[in-house]
């Protein structure tokens, strides 16, 4: 039990602030300064140098993965760095929370409930979204939903017909490939760069095939953690705007960013063309199934009458929930927990990945979320590697997963919300499986 002297400790922070790796917060102790963690010696590729991707088939259904990601969360010891699982909040206060909020269960919660939301939910949200994230919204913007997947279909489905030629990100989420599939859509996936999906190629494509909706994954963007720009954010919705097509705004890892991020594309909507979606499920809990739309002008009416036809409403009981949460005050001090633990958590990533993984490889430091991606210039037998990381009690998700075509594409999505322990094993088997195949 070696004791290290106090005024050592100190002195060495001292040293460590001095030169730039961490910064004292007053009454809270000190931080890593997430600019601290150097970047990945090659320049950072983000998605192979492929050209705009429109499926013919796809492999692998969502339903599969999901069922996968499924059985790695029920197996002991097992390193989850595959799916979006968030950290759970601290389970005490959740408890206490939670039978507050189902008290008057026999008589407000008991009933049927409005399509677009239990009231004083949607006014909290309305009010949140205004400080988090700038938007001028107000509780009649504010439609409920069964997670944001299920606002993902609905406005999906409102706005394509089977046949229609819709726009993603390439990468970008499967759960929103797997919906646009099974609605008979037609995929054109327009490549990432380091600051939004290439607009030159969007605006060539919106020209030529007038698709219905461009969905978009603005801010820390699954799978890749990439956060689209303010200028681009700019531009996408002028093209948009000039082509009078409608943007899905999908904004699940909203509130986990370290450091300050562009203002939703919402924000800057003058005619009700876009379309924004956001969760508790990254934040707080996803079996909840507590997500929103923010919708306004004369789309609100036909999306509330859609989620009436198709569930009624989100359960009462998980509203309540969240609302005796955002009261409670504990919300804004959750999400700089997590910030804080993810930022950790990024860090150690950051750090694992340059010590195991090979030379070859490049990867995105994401601004918060819970996502980074690895980028393999080379073929690589990806879905092997996984079975084999799965042996070793390491899961992680194969990259074509989240192309339109799901063709081999040699990248990985890497989730961060493991401890950094956790973290430092899972990425040195994912490392020397790489090494071994390339
Ligand atoms: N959108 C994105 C980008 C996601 O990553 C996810 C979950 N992985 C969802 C939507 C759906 O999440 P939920 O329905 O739990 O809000």
């Amino acid at each position: 039990n070696a004791q290290v002297n106090k005024l050592t400790v100190i002195e060495a922070y001292g040293v460590l602030e001095a030169d730039g790796l961490v910064s004292a917060r007053q009454g809270a102790g000190y931080f890593v300064n997430s600019s601290s963690i150097p970047a990945p010696q090659s320049e950072p590729t983000f998605a192979p140098a492929q050209d705009v991707i429109i499926p013919q088939q796809r492999s692998i259904s969502f339903f599969d993965v999901y069922a996968d990601s499924m059985l790695a969360q029920t197996q002991k010891g097992v390193i989850n760095l595959g799916c979006g699982f968030p950290r759970p909040p601290e389970s005490e206060d959740l408890r206490r929370i939670a039978r507050r909020a189902i008290a008057d269960i026999d008589t407000a919660l008991f009933n049927y409930d409005l399509p677009q939301g239990r009231l004083v939910l949607r006014k909290q949200i309305a009010q949140m979204l205004v400080w988090q994230q700038g938007l001028q919204v107000s509780t009649d913007n504010i439609i409920i939903t069964s997670g944001s997947k299920q606002g993902l279909s609905l406005v999906m489905h409102y706005y394509v017909q089977p046949g229609d030629w819709v726009i993603v990100e390439s990468p970008t989420y499967h759960g929103a490939i797997a919906v646009l599939e099974n609605l008979g859509a037609r995929v054109i996936g327009i490549p990432m760069t380091a600051t939004g999906m290439n607009l030159e190629l969007l605006e060539q494509y919106l020209g030529s095939h007038r698709p219905k909706l461009i969905y978009t994954i603005s801010t820390l963007h699954n799978p890749t953690g990439i956060t689209t720009s303010q200028v681009h954010r700019q531009r996408l919705l002028e093209l948009a705007e000039q082509y009078a097509c409608p943007i899905l705004e999908d904004n699940a890892y909203e509130g986990l960013n370290f450091e300050p991020v562009p203002a939703p594309i919402k924000a800057i909507d003058r005619q009700d063309l876009v379309t924004y979606i956001g969760t508790f499920s990254k934040t707080l809990m996803p079996g909840l199934r507590v997500g929103y739309m923010v919708v306004t002008g004369k789309h609100y009416r036909p999306l509330v009458e859609r989620k009436l036809l198709n569930d009624l409403h989100v359960s009462t009981v998980s509203q309540a929930i969240i609302s005796e949460y955002l009261a409670s005050g504990h919300y804004r001090r959750h999400l700089n927990h997590l910030r804080t633990e993810n930022l950790q958590s990024r860090n150690a990533m950051l750090q694992a990945l340059e010590r195991y993984f090979p030379q070859e490889a490049s990867w995105t430091v994401p601004n918060g979320g819970l996502f980074l991606w690895v980028h393999l210039p080379s073929q690589l037998p990806m879905e092997m590697i996984r079975q084999e990381a799965i042996a070793q009690k390491v899961v992680m998700s194969c990259g074509s997963l989240f192309f339109p075509d799901q063709k081999g594409y040699t990248a990985m999505r890497l989730n961060y919300s493991s401890t950094p322990a956790e973290i430092e094993r899972g990425i040195s088997v994912l490392g020397q499986l790489l090494k071994k195949y390339l």
